[in-house]
């Protein structure tokens, strides 16, 4: 998995570890140099054991005892190790001090457990060579703090001796642990003081030693000035003890070998007495098996190189090692490791995004990939640090996914914005292509409405789908909620398709105003044709029709593009007024000099050239020509002031053209042009004049052409 492995990276430390660097830590590592100094590559030899990753299945035991009492020679005998031992033949003093690290190698022939670091605490002998015990009570509290055994390497022949070297290092060993436990009461924090007796000979069976044994360290117990709170503890409120015991080494080297085979196979996971429930979390057969879960220092695998320095660095400064606090401290940094670590992997996989947000434009797969990271970031920090001090892992965790979600946030709703955007550009050209269309083929039966709304429903359900994506589930996720700016989609669709049918009201309006003109063309021609007195109710009549011929049919399409009220108010009132203006323009097509000369001249001709039976008149020299000239014109002379305002003869004035208009409707400024709806005046005092000029001219050409003819008539 990738958190697990770009853990045991980080902590590796970044660099490229050199082959020969491994070669060196293969044997172990030193932890604890002589000038006190804590390793470095603690992570770097946990890593390469694979152990890093380990969480809680591992296990540390410590040795302690005198020096060159064959402490290292059990441990390399026991555990498979290398760890230093003192040459028999020359007989060269180990003068080193420090603690050095080794991993047991696994025997699965006698059911050894897996996963163990055995320390090999060297140099514990200062009281012997009269030097400071400094370094034996440092080294004591910190295999103490770390270990969940001590083995006690003791010769047989120093059992009983209540003074001797070995008593010493043990009242050092229940004093500090007294100290810890005075920071450290609410855990149960025990250990197990495994005793091993070398060179045992047989003659003393174990039980009556490990009876000296256990009576010299009551006595001890018994001697400790105990602190406050603590004055009536037993020794065994703290430790548990074992007892084993190993022939000479050299002496029964077979056998030796043989008991330390033996001894690996209690080196496993055993079952607490007083818990029997535990049974069957343990294989069968592991009742002597001595790593105890209450032994256990509950540091994961991974933190347990810098819990060792930590807890190293206050004993080596004489701080009041104070483990819950050590435990905490472990726990934050820890934890704020392995959420940068997460973090970078969430990263990989929303930095580009991040890097595309930019843009503004809708992004593909935001949603999948958002989860994913998330999720991954999210459940490889519980994996990883869900070992640690509880409270502390649920508030980091509780940080980091927090930051994440910001950071997705606000990717979301520059999603939510982008998809809003996109879904008004879709329904904006939806429509308008639509529109468009239907403008353009012959019939203009198509369905404003229907087009709308299948459009809003398109798009508005793509948004959800995309939106919906992008939903996180979880208790504070109501952030990747979509709801407002759903809202808002509909709000700018709604006024969209109210701007698109305002527009389509105007094409409609513009349609039908040409309509009103086509259809005015030759009714008012035929008008025209008689300018008696009910010329004008006529011509008013023919336009009252077909206007409202013309709104009926703008009411019934206004209805079905589901406009309001006012919508189709608005159209109508713009309807009548270019019906109107049509209508005018139309009557000055009418009334132009040219036309309405012939006009005159027809009506005059009609009078005057034709008689009351409409027959043509052949004029003879007798003929009152001069009174049917008279008459034909002052007939004729009428029609001209007639023609040259609009007058109802009901009213004898203007039709309340105002009235019939209406008022503009409230609302916003119609950008329509203006009309007169006021002056009904078709032709202006100077035109009459002018007019009657011109047909009196011709009337008085076609008077002389008849005249001559009358004349002409009898010269033949
Ligand atoms: P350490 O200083 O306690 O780690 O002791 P070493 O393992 O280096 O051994 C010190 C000396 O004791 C060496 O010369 C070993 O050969 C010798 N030795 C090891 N095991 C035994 C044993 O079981 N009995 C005796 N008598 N000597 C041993
Ligand atoms: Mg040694």
């Amino acid at each position: 998995r990738r958190s697990s492995a770009a853990m045991n990276n980080s902590l590796a430390g970044a660099k490229d570890v050199s082959p020969e660097e491994l070669e060196k830590l293969a044997a172990g590592v030193q932890v604890i140099d002589e000038q006190k100094m804590f390793t470095s590559s603690l992570p770097l030899y946990l890593s390469s054991q694979n152990l890093l990753t380990a969480g809680f299945s591992y296990h540390v035991v410590a040795v302690f005892g005198s020096q060159s009492t064959g402490k290292s020679t059990l441990l390399n005998h026991l555990f498979g190790t290398d760890f230093n031992v003192m040459d028999a033949k020359t007989a060269r003093q180990q003068t080193t001090k420090g603690i050095w690290m080794s991993r047991a190698k696994e025997d699965e022939s006698m059911n050894m457990g897996k996963n163990i670091l055995v320390m090999d605490v060297e140099g514990t002998d200062g009281r012997e060579r009269g030097e400071d015990q400094d370094f034996e009570r440092k080294s004591a509290l910190f295999a103490l703090a770390t270990s969940e055994v001590l083995i006690v390497n003791i010769w047989e022949h120093q059992v009983g001796l209540y003074q001797g070297a070995n008593m010493g290092l043990l009242k050092t060993v229940f004093e500090v642990n007294l100290g810890l436990f005075l920071k450290d009461r609410s855990t149960t924090h025990r250990s197990l003081l495994f005793f091993v007796i070398r060179d045992h000979i047989g003659d003393t069976p174990l039980v009556n030693l490990s009876n000296t044994l256990i009576a010299d360290l009551t006595r001890i117990w018994t001697s400790l000035a105990k602190p406050p709170g603590l004055e009536n503890s037993e020794i065994t409120d703290f430790f548990d003890f074992e007892f084993t015991a190993l022939p000479h080494k050299m002496l029964q080297a077979e056998k030796f070998i043989d008991e330390t085979k033996k001894l690996r196979g209690r080196f496993r996971e055993g079952i607490p007495a007083e818990n029997d429930s535990l049974q069957d979390q343990f294989p069968v057969g592991n009742k002597d098996g001595i790593f105890l879960p209450a032994y256990h220092r509950r540091i994961p695998a991974d933190g347990f190189p810098m819990y060792a320095e930590n807890i190293w660095n206050q004993i080596v400064t004489n701080k009041d090692l104070d483990l819950p606090s050590q435990q905490e401290l472990l726990a934050q940094f820890r934890c704020d490791e392995i959420a940068a670590t997460c973090t970078a992997g969430f990263n990989d996989i929303i930095a580009p995004f991040e890097e595309q947000a930019k843009a503004g434009k809708v992004m593909a797969g935001l949603g999948p990939a958002m989860k994913q990271a998330l999720g991954t970031a999210v459940e490889g920090f519980e994996e990883a640090g869900g070992r640690y001090h509880k409270a502390v892992f649920e508030r980091k965790r509780d940080e980091l996914r927090k930051a994440l979600e910001t950071r997705l946030r606000s990717l979301v709703v520059g999603q939510f914005t982008a998809l809003s955007k996109r879904a008004v550009a879709e329904f904006t050209e939806d429509v308008t292509n639509v529109l468009k269309l239907a403008a353009n083929s012959a019939s203009s039966t198509y369905d404003f409405a229907k087009i709308v709304l299948e459009s809003r429903e398109k798009v508005v359900s793509k948004f959800k789908e995309e939106a919906e994506e992008c939903y996180i589930p979880g208790e504070a996720t109501s952030w990747s909620s979509y709801d407002t700016e759903l809202e808002g989609l509909q709000k700018d669709i709604d006024e969209i398709a109210a701007r698109l049918r305002g527009e389509e009201m105007k094409r409609l309006v513009a349609r039908l105003e040409r309509d009103i003109k086509t259809k005015l063309q030759e009714p008012v021609e035929l008008e025209f044709k008689r300018m008696d007195e009910t010329l004008w109710d006529r011509v008013w009549k023919t336009w009252q029709d077909t206007l409202s011929d013309a709104v009926g049919k703008f009411e019934t399409k206004s209805r079905s593009f589901n406009s309001t009220d006012e919508e189709t108010a608005v159209g109508t009132w713009r309807l009548r007024r270019r019906g109107w203006a049509v209508l005018r323009a139309r009557i000055d097509e009418e009334v132009l000099e040219g036309n309405l000369l012939l006009k005159l001249r027809e009506s005059f001709e009609d009078k005057f050239r034709y008689d009351e039976h409409n027959v043509p008149r052949v004029w003879k020299p007798t003929d009152d020509i001069e009174g049917a000239y008279a008459k034909a014109l002052n007939a004729t002379l009428v029609l001209i002031p007639r023609v040259s305002q609009f007058t109802l003869s009901a009213t004898s004035s203007p039709p309340d053209v105002v009235a019939y208009l209406g008022e503009a409707p409230a609302a916003d400024n119609f950008d329509e042009e203006p009309v007169d709806s006021t002056s009904f005046e078709i032709l202006s005092e100077a035109k009459q004049h002018d007019l009657t000029q011109r047909f009196k001219r011709m009337a008085d050409s076609v008077f002389i052409e008849a005249k001559r003819s009358a004349i002409g008539g009898v010269a033949q």
